[in-house]
């Protein structure tokens, strides 16, 4: 089982990391590399993400994130110095950078596996999991809605599996 892993709100909480930008006044380093120096990464991962990555294979993890804003603009010289200080390059095999839809990296990295290879896919955008789908239609596709309140108590988007954990992910594949 491989698992193709976003980073902004699926195992790194932005949206806290821009409300304590906006609270401190620097705003205005949002989305360069230097803003790194003034917060650490790894204060802002969610709470689950690093036991539930260390209770899996580092070869069977790969973290395949957008460094774009939400608006459009490709900004990777900031996501290539957050992952860096994330360190999370030392517990999952490999970390993919994309500037568009992820179905097209996603099928690369199952193209790498035989066929009857599990392949799961978490991002919290239903546009990436309906690009996934689209490519890979074999993947397990899961939408991370970290707050619930944001969609009820929808179990499907789209015919895409809600979670709102880590461990949700767990549970629903146990269940496949
Ligand atoms: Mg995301």
């Amino acid at each position: 089982m491989k698992y193709v892993l976003d980073f902004d709100d699926t195992l790194y909480d932005a949206k806290r990391f821009k409300q304590q930008v906006a609270a401190d006044g620097t705003a205005h380093l949002l989305f360069t590399p230097e803003i790194w120096q003034l917060y650490d990464v790894q204060d802002y991962l969610h709470t689950d993400t690093v036991d539930w990555l260390a209770s899996k294979q580092q070869e069977d993890l790969f973290i395949l994130t957008a460094a774009m804003t939400s608006d459009g603009k490709v900004v990777m010289a900031y996501q290539q110095e957050k992952l860096r200080c994330s360190k999370l390059g030392a517990v999952v095999f490999e970390i993919i950078f994309s500037a568009g839809e992820k179905g097209v990296e996603t099928a690369e990295i199952a193209s790498r596996f035989p066929p009857s290879e599990p392949i799961i896919f978490i991002d919290d955008k239903i546009e990436q999991c309906l690009s996934v789908k689209a490519t890979v239609p074999q993947a397990h596709c899961f939408l991370m809605v970290r707050d619930p309140s944001v969609i009820g108590e929808a179990e499907t988007v789209r015919s895409i599996d809600v979670v709102h954990s880590l461990a949700d992910v767990d549970a629903k594949i146990r269940e496949l």
